[in-house]
């Protein structure tokens, strides 16, 4: 077996897609091999406590402090829940551990460069394209990952 701990990077795309089902055919007949399909969550794409002013009706406002946390956990929680179900109708007979995970960033590129260190990830398995409108023949994200990380990375279609 050469990998061991493979990371799969998710943003729901049919190129992701299908990058679970080969990190999955790669790992499938291992028991000790790992899975782990994985989101980054933009900071940017979470509500800013800093805008929060008159005239924002939001419900972790003034009084709430502990609401920014309960959302932010909420969502993490709620992307989970979403990859494992993505998960569990990709598994088939397979003998790894699979992990699905979500985690917050600042861009999507230094997030999955975070896990790869963090959790001693020895391939990459990704999408050459995501959700994003089509440009070039590979995305932004695939693109900067390669830069980025000392581990091999397959792109797939
Ligand atoms: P761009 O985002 O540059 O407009 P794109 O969306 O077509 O282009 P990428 O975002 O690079 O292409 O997506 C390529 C692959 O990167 C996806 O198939 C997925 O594996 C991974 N990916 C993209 N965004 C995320 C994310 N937020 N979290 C985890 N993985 C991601
Ligand atoms: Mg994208």
């Amino acid at each position: 077996m050469y990998f061991k701990n493979i990371l799969v990077p998710y943003d729901e795309s049919d190129h992701a897609r299908s990058a679970i089902h080969i990190a999955l055919g790669l790992a499938g007949p291992y028991p000790e091999a790992r899975v782990s399909v994985v989101t980054v969550i933009p900071s940017a794409a979470l509500p800013n406590p800093t805008l929060l002013g008159e005239g924002f009706e939001i419900p972790y406002a003034v009084g709430d402090p502990g609401g920014y946390e309960r959302i932010m956990d909420s969502m993490v929680k709620r992307t989970v829940d979403d990859i494992q179900e993505v998960v569990n109708q990709s598994l088939d007979d397979a003998q790894c551990k699979v992990v699905a995970d979500a985690v917050i960033s600042n861009s999507p590129v230094e997030g999955i460069a975070d896990y790869v260190k963090s959790h001693d990830i020895d391939l990459v398995v990704m999408g050459r394209r995501g959700l994003g409108a089509l440009r070039g023949m590979i995305g932004s994200v695939s693109f900067g990952v390669l830069r980025s990380v000392e581990v091999p990375v397959l792109t797939v279609k």
